[in-house]
């Protein structure tokens, strides 16, 4: 399948799932826009090693996801946005009744409201190019809750709910929403959640991961980057043009439970 002379961004792809989206997408033929709140040497060097690699354009453009107007211009500086991969996501574990409220807002604002701001900014492009992809990388916890979570739960069901929507408003424009939902992928949003959640159970990181993490899949292993970047580029395909509106699960049969 050749993605050549369309142009995909991704938000929050200077690291884990959103690198892996980049990466499949470079290699089908896209020009890529990374992203992320930083602005390093590394960050840009990410893209100058994606175009090297794959023998496409790549750039790296700074912006702050929980910041709606941060989320506007990406799309304004990247020019062109065919594909829309709304990734970038952070994480905390607290029971409700303890959740510090700067963590809820920036929760509800990067894994959430940055999409909304981002897919109001990138429509006009696809509609004037007459093609578009919107792929919201949500989560099993879009579908299903765990404790702990309410943050990341409440902003993830939300994502799920707001991909039924644009594809509803997009249905006749050759243009496609769907969210991924991915199990558990061992990223550093992960690793970095081990310890709190080892506390809040009284377990060992190990078991964390044994009884905790791993308990909800079936399958018992992680998911990798590389198979949710592979559903990514399938939905950019034909065959995949009537697909639309849907959550579609990649988690070891997880939300089948
Ligand atoms: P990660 O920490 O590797 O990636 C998160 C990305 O978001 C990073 O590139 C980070 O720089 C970026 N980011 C964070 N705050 C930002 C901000 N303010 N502005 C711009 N970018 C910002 O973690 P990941 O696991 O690759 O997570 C990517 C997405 O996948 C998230 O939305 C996450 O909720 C979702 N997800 C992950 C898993 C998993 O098990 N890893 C499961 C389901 C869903």
């Amino acid at each position: 399948m050749s993605l050549t002379g369309k142009t995909a961004v991704i938000t929050g792809s200077n690291s884990g799932i959103g690198l892996g989206i980049a990466r499949a997408l470079a290699e089908a033929g896209a020009n890529i826009v990374l992203n992320s709140f930083t602005d390093r040497d590394e960050d840009h060097k990410l893209a100058f090693d994606l175009a090297a690699e794959f023998g496409v354009e790549a750039r790296y453009v700074q912006a702050d996801m929980s910041k709606g107007d941060d989320c506007r211009k990406l799309i304004e500086k990247a020019g062109a946005c065919d594909i829309l991969v709304n990734n970038a996501g952070i994480q905390h574990v607290a029971p409700i009744d303890e959740f510090p409220v700067e963590k809820w807002d920036a929760i509800i604002a990067i894994n959430m409201s940055s999409a909304f701001h981002t897919t109001a900014a990138a429509l006009p492009l696809m509609r004037k190019a007459g093609w578009g992809r919107v792929i919201n990388v949500a989560s099993a916890h879009g579908l299903r809750a765990s404790p702990f979570k309410s943050a990341y739960i409440t902003a993830k069901h939300g994502v799920v709910g707001m991909t039924k929507t644009v594809a509803l408003e997009t249905a006749k424009e050759n243009i496609t929403a769907n969210a991924i939902c991915p199990g558990y992928v061992l990223t550093p949003l992960v690793e970095a959640q081990i310890p709190d959640t080892a506390k809040e159970y009284n377990m060992s990181e190990d078991e964390v991961v044994e009884k905790v993490i791993l308990a909800k899949q079936p399958s018992k292993q992680f998911a990798t980057v590389e198979q949710i970047g592979g559903l990514a580029v399938f939905l950019c395909s034909d065959a995949a043009a009537q697909i639309t509106g849907q959550p579609l699960p990649v988690d070891g049969g997880w939300t089948a439970a």
